[in-house]
């Protein structure tokens, strides 16, 4: 098998299509020091009224979750989308995967904008179509295809989404990842888990009671995935090596030094974290699961939270009665997630109340119809 390579690009310096990185963002934008950048804001968030409908993932920044009007997380985000469709602009805070799933599931009519194009997300390009497509290709030549089903976490490309259509999977969140693997275990014999391989494990092996030794993990910039074809065939889920660059950072020892720090703390991370840090934390959710936790907790509750750095933020802010950190002082923000900000969201309104549209995402037709059934197929799930 051939090994796609992947080009290294460095965000906003170069566009490369094929995947969501490096996409350069045009425009005049406004300074982030602009005395009146709020007030811009609010006036052309005025100007365009109903015709817009701005959305603000869970890990947006704080100046740009002020003008949002519904929050959430990427599933959430594009269920509000398509719930909207009087909406002429659905203004997408978040990264490109996502809007490319609200411009699936809204009208045509619609026009999904993405205040900057540079905002992709890591993990979702560490599964490019080309290097899926190789991978059934591998799976076929073991005789395994037809018993595979492929999955695909949300946080992957339209391509991806389609992909898993066309071949009788279907997509799964962070909260239904669980119900998602029941459904394809009753399909297949295997599953082929994109793009998240933490997701992938976690939920096979803490919810659906599987093995370390039942998963395989294809690594698409080895020759055959860096797995022989017997060990494809004994497994019940083949996991891409894909992972969240912010999750993915959090460790074993970062949970052990904040149990020392703060003797009573309970560790509350999200399955996006590695096997280690998740079975050595006392509760493991989506980011919905995350927010209802401590939104239920009673004052005086310590927690330590391994999620993205914005919304932990935020959620110490919102309840002063408890004590919340961020599980790892070394961990940053999604770098992408940041690109999203006042200016961006600003010279967006602008331009789409002066009638210039800018930065559309828009899913080819061919892609989002496979898409859509793929996502269709994750929307009946049973409940
Ligand atoms: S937090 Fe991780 S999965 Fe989410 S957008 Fe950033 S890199 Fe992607």
């Amino acid at each position: 098998m051939r090994s796609t390579p992947v080009p290294l690009t460095l965000l906003g310096s170069a566009a490369d299509p094929a995947t969501e990185k490096g996409v350069e963002c045009p425009g005049d934008l406004p300074a982030p020091s602009d005395p009146d950048l709020v007030e811009r804001a609010r006036a052309a968030r005025a100007a365009l009224g109903s015709r817009a409908f701005v959305l603000g993932h869970h890990y947006q920044r704080d100046e740009v979750i002020a003008f949002a009007d519904v929050t959430g997380d990427s599933f959430r985000l594009a269920q509000q989308a398509a719930a909207r469709p009087d909406a002429e602009f659905i203004i997408f805070c978040g990264v490109h995967f996502m809007a490319e799933s609200a411009d699936i599931l809204t009208t045509p009519q619609q026009q999904v904008v993405l205040p900057d194009l540079a905002a992709g997300c890591s993990m979702a390009d560490m599964a490019a179509i080309g290097q899926v497509e190789e991978a059934w290709e591998v799976l076929t030549d073991a005789g395994l295809a037809e018993s595979t089903i492929p999955v695909t976490y949300m946080n992957s490309s339209a391509a991806i989404k389609a992909f898993t259509g066309r071949h009788g999977g279907t997509v799964c969140t962070s909260s239904n990842a669980r119900r998602a693997l029941d459904w394809a275990f009753a399909h297949g014999e295997r599953v082929l888990f994109l793009p998240d391989q933490h997701l992938g494990r976690n939920t096979a092996v803490r919810e659906l009671g599987l093995s370390l030794d039942d998963c395989a993990v294809f690594d698409p910039r080895l020759p055959g995935g860096g797995v022989s074809a017997s060990a494809l065939a004994a497994a019940r889920m083949v996991l891409w090596r894909g992972h969240c660059s912010v999750h993915g950072r959090f460790t074993q020892k970062s949970v052990s030094e904040v149990r020392e720090r703060l003797p009573g703390v309970q560790v509350l991370v999200h399955p996006e974290c590695t096997h280690e840090v998740v079975t050595a934390a006392d509760l493991v959710g989506s980011t919905e699961f995350i927010i209802r936790t401590v939104n239920a907790a009673p004052a005086g509750s310590v927690w330590a939270i391994g999620t993205e750095l914005n919304l932990v933020k935020r959620l110490a802010q919102e309840h002063p009665e408890q004590t919340i950190v961020f599980l790892d002082r070394a961990v940053c923000f999604c770098s992408t997630m940041n690109r999203i900000d006042l200016p961006h969201l600003v010279w967006a309104m602008e331009n789409l109340a002066a009638g210039t549209l800018v930065n559309r995402i828009e899913v080819d037709g061919e892609v989002a119809r496979w898409a859509r059934i793929a996502l269709d197929r994750m929307l009946e799930l049973p409940g």
